[in-house]
Order: C-alpha cells, then sequence, then structure tokens
C-alpha cells in the first residue's frame, strides 16, 4: 500500500514539474499595467473584441465615438474601404 500512495506521489510532483515547465508564466510587461484600460472593445473592421488598452485608438471629429481597431493594420485596412476577409 506504501509503495503505491509513494509512486502516486512520485508521479504527481513530476507531472506538476512537467507542467510548469510547459506553462510557464508570461513576461510581467505582457499583463495589463497600471492605468491600461482593459474594457473589452469591438474593432470597426473585423468585429472582434479586445481590450482597449491592447488595441489602436483613433480620434475622430466626435470625441466620445472614437475608432478602435487591433491593430494598424486593421487601420490601413478599414481607411483602404477593405472589407475583411478572416
Ligand atoms: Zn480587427
Amino acid at each position: 500500500m506504501g509503495a503505491v500512495i509513494l509512486v502516486m506521489v512520485i508521479t504527481f510532483a513530476a507531472m506538476w514539474g512537467f507542467f510548469k515547465f510547459m506553462y510557464p508564466k508570461p513576461p510581467r510587461h505582457m499583463m495589463p499595467q497600471q492605468g491600461d484600460v482593459i474594457t473589452p472593445r469591438e474593432c470597426d473592421y473585423c468585429h472582434h473584441s479586445l481590450a482597449e488598452y491592447r488595441g489602436v485608438l483613433e480620434p475622430t471629429s466626435d470625441p466620445d465615438a472614437p475608432l478602435f481597431f487591433c491593430n494598424y493594420e486593421h487601420q490601413a485596412d478599414y481607411h483602404a474601404n477593405k472589407t475583411y476577409q478572416p
């Protein structure tokens, strides 16, 4: 009985170590920093939602409705009047 428990403990420890090795914590600079706006917003080009601080906000003449994009590529394609191709 002791051997069974010992093998289970050793297996668990090995699996836990392997899990920690395979899925390391993301670096701190990848996490939202103090003052970042984490509210999800919808991209005006592809309509996917993304936390506001990760995307591109473009001010318009209406200060309450700025344009929002996932990245500069979507911003450029939006202004080139392209349609979104997934
Ligand atoms: Zn987008």
